[in-house]
């Protein structure tokens, strides 16, 4: 496996990151998780800008996007795979413990990983801890995962895949690496971003492509919902068949297999959009 780390292409065994990399010590780093199909990312230049934001958010300079394309393409390359998933990591680098960001600059990791395609359907859980809708790093995709780490274990110990939050004023915000769309009287809604939620890639050409409206949503929208799902990179747009102990159907409902339908032939027509 070959992987990109600062300025070339190398061994992923034998690459070295610091061990005073800030984005190990505190966490001080952003990401993107891309789809890749037979070496083409798919929707590169929505995931770079994000990747630009995220770092912005964190103070960290903007990333070198020429390099990271560069790093994309040679890492795609080198490691031949039907479906993988392509992940950007930018981290503020290493300085000494107790430190501020170092004089080093930035950590630039390219790596991909084997994917396989999730099913149509998945189960979820609500997890009782809040995302904050107007915290220092809202709708920032950085590093610092682990609350969803311990989310998403929670919803494995329910059988579910997915873990889905509230934010601090009880309002439906997202799920731990994905966002969510609930069906109302019909109709196909949404959180705005103000929820807190991450500004998915996914959810954006979902709301585009089916004219889902942004709604402010109690949380308990999810027991009132005909259709509940799931859009995120890995998963595109995913049926929720059970949350909590409420059954929502054996498969995908009508709304829900329309979105799936329109996702899936659109970005295939549009597939590495740069
Ligand atoms: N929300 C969170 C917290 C995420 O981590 C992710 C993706 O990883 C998403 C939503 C979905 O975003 P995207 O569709 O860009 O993958």
């Amino acid at each position: 496996m070959k992987i990109w780390l600062d300025g070339e292409l190398r061994d992923a065994d034998s690459a070295r990151v610091s061990v005073f990399d800030h984005g190990l010590t505190v966490g001080d780093g952003v990401f993107e998780t891309l789809k890749a199909e037979n070496g083409r990312a798919f929707a590169l230049t929505r995931h770079l800008h994000r990747l630009t934001s995220s770092a912005r958010g964190l103070g960290l300079p903007d990333p070198d996007l020429d390099e990271v394309r560069r790093a994309c393409d040679a890492v795609l390359a080198a490691n031949p795979m039907p479906l993988g998933r392509l992940r950007i990591t930018y981290t503020g680098g290493h300085s000494p413990l107790g430190s501020d960001r170092g004089e080093a600059g930035p950590t630039l990791v390219v790596a991909l990983g084997e994917s396989t395609r999730r099913p149509d359907t998945t189960a979820t859980v609500t997890v009782p801890w809040t995302r904050n809708e107007r915290g220092a790093l809202t709708g920032l995709k950085t590093t610092s995962y682990a609350e969803n780490v311990v989310a998403l274990a929670r919803a494995r110990q329910h059988g579910a895949s997915e873990a889905l939050f509230a934010n601090t004023v009880g309002q439906l915000c997202e799920g731990t690496g994905s966002n969510v769309f609930v069906v109302l009287d019909g109709e196909l809604h949404t959180p705005p971003l103000e929820s807190g939620c991450l500004a998915g890639i996914t959810r954006a050409l979902t709301v585009e492509w089916t004219g889902a409206k942004e709604t402010d949503l109690p949380f308990a929208a999810l027991e009132q919902a005909e259709e509940i799902f799931l859009t995120s990179t890995l998963r595109d747009v995913q049926a929720v068949t059970r949350n909590d102990a409420r059954q929502l159907g054996d498969g995908p409902g009508p709304v829900t297999a329309k979105a799936m339908r329109i996702f899936a032939e659109r970005s295939a027509a549009d597939f590495d959009p740069r």
